[in-house]
């Protein structure tokens, strides 16, 4: 099975318009959230919009994955933390959304929300005590920040990752868990694309500016990946969980 992971593209369409160029090639695109720009010069409203028509048409050339981040959420709960209610309604058999729990061949796939307090959180990890009742040979998370202290956490001057992904981590060790929020942790000497915590792989294709999207192409069949960027091609061979971590420019 092979997946097209991206994240981060932040309502850049010439982003879009290149997934889409590209998305046959592939079993699944999966945005690791942040798909609007809150931050944008478009009222969200219109993004939404907009965004909601790319990711119909990208699924009529593979399936779609596609999880919240912090800049997705355009409702509040009652309890105040943002929620993508949106991308609910977008949903389809080939678009597939927060809180899904995606069956294909000897996968499952997990589609986190972005948790925006203790009530989300709590939700978030009812979710995966859920999905982990239902199991399979190989199970992938797809949850926007990434795991804290760790390669794909590192911005530059410290670890921004999520603390309480990395408990949820120790205690189901999903196969691959895929990620963004953190866009420039590739770029870093002592970040990276990919690392290992325990017996799981963490990924995070990081964000770039252009019309390409930063992208990591995830054999699940032979855990092969390949990090794409503006800097060039780097590729890791995730299948032997025992041998040190080796990525090849
Ligand atoms: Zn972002």
């Amino acid at each position: 099975m092979k997946l097209l992971v991206t994240s981060d593209l932040h309502y850049n369409l010439q982003q879009f318009d290149w997934l889409l160029q590209t998305a046959d090639r592939y079993d699944y695109v999966v945005l690791a959230g942040d798909l609007l720009n809150v931050a944008g010069y478009l009222e969200l409203e219109v993004q939404i919009t907009v965004i909601s028509e790319y990711l119909q048409t990208l699924s009529q050339r593979t399936k779609v994955i596609a999880c919240s981040g912090n800049h997705d959420g355009e409702n509040k709960t009652r309890s105040g933390e943002y929620t993508a209610t949106w991308m609910q309604g977008i949903a389809t058999d080939r678009i597939f959304v927060d809180w899904q729990h995606v069956h294909d061949d000897d996968t499952a796939i997990s589609v986190c929300p972005w948790w925006d307090g203790p009530e989300s959180r709590q939700a978030m990890a009812e979710m995966l005590a859920e999905h982990s009742q239902h199991p399979a040979k190989k199970w992938v998370w797809v949850h926007h920040a990434p795991p804290d202290a760790c390669r794909v956490s590192w911005t530059g001057k410290r670890h921004g990752g999520d603390r309480f992904l990395n408990q949820l981590i120790e205690l189901y060790h999903p196969t691959v868990v895929f990620s963004g929020h953190i866009h420039t942790a590739p770029f870093y000497q002592v970040g990276g694309w990919v690392d290992r915590i325990g017996k799981t792989w963490v990924c995070n294709p990081g964000h770039q500016p252009g019309p390409v999207p930063t992208t990591i192409q995830f054999d699940l069949s032979t855990m092969m990946a390949v990090f794409d960027s503006s800097e060039g091609r780097e590729t890791a061979d995730l299948s032997d969980l025992d041998a040190p971590l080796h990525v090849q420019a």
